[in-house]
């Protein structure tokens, strides 16, 4: 079975705002994988105003509501291992933010953010754009998966703007927009 995760990774002090300037982004296509993502993520869906205010924002946006999906918590390491384990080495400088996973409809997100800041719902804002994609099956029409990363960076751009988060926004719309060039991944 195939299992594609998007995932972003953010710098370990995603408080300081010049550190975003590292962010890199991260596709992995695991073709074969007997990993399960439910096995070890926490029991239990994430709950929340925010995660309301996340999907009411993605549907606004683009006009299509997101698919169900499960939010929940996770480990740093178990998202770094969960998205590519052979790419990210011990000495890396950067965390995994949040993974979309197809297979189970779950987002996971890194539990050092705090879904209180507008940063970390980007991030869910982010995935919520992934699950849309799969549930249209864009996936398997876009040239690159880059593609589907320049859509869901565009997304929490704008919801990094509306948030008044200007800097954090025109940052991740360039690194959208070198996804979408296709020119990242295979
Ligand atoms: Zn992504």
């Amino acid at each position: 079975m195939r299992k594609l995760y998007a995932a972003i990774t953010v710098p370990r002090r995603p408080s300081r705002t010049g550190a975003l300037m590292a962010s890199a982004l991260l596709v992995t296509l695991a073709v074969g994988g007997h990993r399960s993502a439910l096995a070890e993520s926490p029991v239990g869906c994430l709950a929340g105003d925010w995660i309301a205010e996340a999907v009411a924002f993605v549907t606004e946006e683009t006009g299509v509501p997101p698919p169900d999906i499960c939010v929940r918590s996770a480990n740093p390491a178990y998202l770094m291992r969960l998205v590519l384990p052979a790419a990210l080495d011990s000495t890396n400088k950067e965390i995994v933010a949040a993974v979309y996973v197809p297979a189970t409809h779950e987002i996971l997100l890194a539990d050092v953010l705090d879904p209180g800041t507008p940063l970390a719902r980007s991030y869910l804002v982010h995935e919520l754009v992934h699950a849309q994609q799969f549930a249209a099956h864009a996936h398997e029409r876009v040239s690159c998966p880059g593609v589907l990363e320049g859509d869901a960076y565009a997304t929490q751009a704008l919801y990094l703007r509306a948030k008044g988060l200007g800097d954090e926004a025109f940052l991740l719309q360039v690194l959208g927009m070198f996804q979408s060039a296709c020119g990242y991944s295979d």
